[in-house]
């Protein structure tokens, strides 16, 4: 499929003006063609324009209509092919399979919100029917539906290409809750953005959406983007990437006349406990399962093990050499950009010069270009507690030990940690007594508590949480993973004492959507 480095506003096609993009072959740094015209301010308002056009039309589009729309661009992904698996190879430097995957999680994602939307409960219909014959007063009829919050900007994450940008989880979940969406495409894989892009374009044509249901625009600077978060026609943003842009875009949402929410997926280093059970009885099995964890993907993960808390002792000396053992072993592999490659070696070079920390394994030395050696370090509970910037992410297969002298100064540890996104206990039966005294600690900061595993996987489902107390995500009380992610971008809205002709057909009494409903408080389900 031939790329033309458009702009999609709308049902329109345009080359943007604003300067001009490459993407560029993660493996070798080469520029590649097309260019990418990037979106002036002019393009910016034509899309914010549109969008906001679209918003009271496509919000009240059918559930039927709405989920087919959701599962035609789903198909229209599917149908571009192999072109788009070959191209985001290129951009993302990702292998064929897990980008196969990723697209499989895609298309998946897509057609589980047209499931939401279909069942309806999101909408969380509840009616108190009136009592005017209640005593003293009587009583109103209150009805509530949730409604969409309007419009919102989704910046692509570079590491995950199709789950998390233009068709990926934020954007099925803004489109699923009734809102049009404006994708700010990453700069890392525009091709990958067009492709995908187009699909969803044909989409809102071929449903007959509104035109403004779906615009993407490429940036070549920071302009777009915070144009974007800051257009008052724009009502929530959705972002993952590094904490600086995501602190930048929550900064220019707080300041605009109209505050907005950013839901920003940033950073987080998903601690890793090994309670002395399992340590003293699977301390090498547990070592090699954590460097197949770490290494997944370069390491490029936002629930990456990026910190392994231990009491000291023979069976940590275990668990150390044998994941230093298979660490040594480790191929360097492809990061996503030569950027995100300089940073991931900044950072490991900054770990290793640590006056606390020292460098228990590397692993095999990168032979080509914008490759990540792998790195294990170790330091010292009392030289974690002093240095904060050991807590930071490392973006890539990079990971500390940190030796506890005991479970107390380990629980201690766990309570100086900022927010994350997961935190996994390795344990046996007789640990869970000790594990059991750390989970309020951990439920305080964490989105996501799982037992003898690691966080790489994250299950797309119901009752999946990614997410987590900032600063792993902006806003704790969300998840940007599974159905629960459409409440991000819905509102409640109770309608008093509205006659049935004039209420909308989620709250009308005869229930004609067939809705699961709270009548006084008690669900009723639908026939
Ligand atoms: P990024 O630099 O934060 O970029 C993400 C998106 O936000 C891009 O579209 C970028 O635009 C835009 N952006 C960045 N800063 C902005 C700002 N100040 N104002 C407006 N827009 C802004 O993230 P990245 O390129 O994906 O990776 C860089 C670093 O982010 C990594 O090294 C890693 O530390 C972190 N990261 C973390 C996760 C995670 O899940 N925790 C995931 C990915 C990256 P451009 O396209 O123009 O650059």
């Amino acid at each position: 499929m031939q790329l033309t480095g458009n702009l999609l506003i709308g049902q329109e096609s345009v080359f943007g003006s604003n300067g001009a993009i490459k993407a560029v072959n993660a493996s070798t740094g080469a520029a590649i063609e097309p260019a990418f015209g990037g979106a002036t301010l002019a393009d910016l308002d034509r899309a914010c324009a549109l969008a906001w056009t679209a918003f009271d039309v496509y919000r009240e589009t059918a559930p039927e209509a709405r989920a087919a729309f959701l599962e035609t661009i789903a198909q229209n992904i599917l149908d571009i092919g192999d072109d788009l698996i070959e191209r985001c190879m290129i951009e993302s430097g990702l292998p064929r399979a897990r980008l196969e995957g990723e697209r499989g999680r895609t298309v998946g994602q897509l057609r589980m919100f047209a499931d939401v939307v279909r069942n309806g409960d999101f909408l969380g219909v509840r009616i108190d029917p009136a009592q005017p014959e209640r005593k003293p007063l009587p009583r109103v009829d209150l009805r509530l539906r949730h409604v969409g919050v309007g419009p919102v900007a989704v910046f692509g994450a570079s590491n995950f290409p199709l789950a998390f940008s233009v068709a990926g989880g934020d954007t099925a979940s803004a489109l699923a809750a009734g809102c049009p969406v404006i994708v700010k495409a990453h700069s890392a894989h525009p091709g990958t953005a067009e492709l995908v892009g187009r699909a969803v374009q044909k989409a809102v044509k071929d449903c007959g959406m509104p035109e403004g249901t779906f615009s993407l625009l490429f940036d070549s600077g920071r302009d777009v983007g915070q144009g974007l978060v800051a257009d008052n026609r724009i009502k929530a943003a959705g972002f993952t990437g590094s904490r600086g842009g995501g602190t930048a875009l929550m900064k220019i949402a707080a300041a605009r006349a109209e505050p907005i929410p950013v839901y920003a997926e940033m950073s987080s280093i998903n601690p890793v406990l090994l309670f002395p059970n399992a340590l003293k009885n699977r301390a090498e099995g547990i070592a090699k399962a954590f460097v197949g964890s770490l290494v997944l993907g370069a390491g490029q993960f936002c629930t990456n093990p990026g910190l392994i808390l231990a009491v000291d002792g023979p069976d940590l000396e275990t668990f150390i050499a044998a994941a230093s053992a298979a660490l040594n072993e480790t191929a360097a592999q492809t990061m996503l950009t030569p950027g995100i490659c300089k940073t991931y070696q900044s950072a490991v070079s900054r770990a290793a010069g640590h006056e606390g920390v020292t460098t228990a394994a590397r692993g095999v030395e990168a032979k080509g270009e914008n490759q990540g050696q792998s790195a294990l370090f170790v330091t010292t509970a009392d030289a974690f507690r002093k240095s904060h910037e050991l807590q930071e992410e490392i973006f890539g297969a990079s990971s500390l030990v940190v030796r506890c002298p005991d479970l107390a100064t380990m629980l201690a540890l766990v309570e100086s940690l900022e927010g994350q996104l997961t935190s996994a206990l390795h344990i046996d039966e007789a640990d869970h007594a000790d594990a059991r005294g750390f989970l309020p600690a951990l439920e305080r900061r964490t989105g996501r508590i799982l037992v003898n595993g690691f966080g790489t996987g994250v299950e797309v489902g119901h009752a999946m949480v990614h997410g987590g107390p900032y600063p792993s995500t902006a806003d704790g009380r969300s998840t940007s993973v599974g159905s629960l992610a459409i409440n991000r971008f819905l509102r409640p809205v109770s309608y008093q004492d509205l006659p049935d002709a004039l209420l909308p057909d989620a709250l009308k009494t005869d229930n004609p959507l067939g809705l699961n409903r709270r009548i006084d408080g008690k669900l009723q389900l639908a026939k």
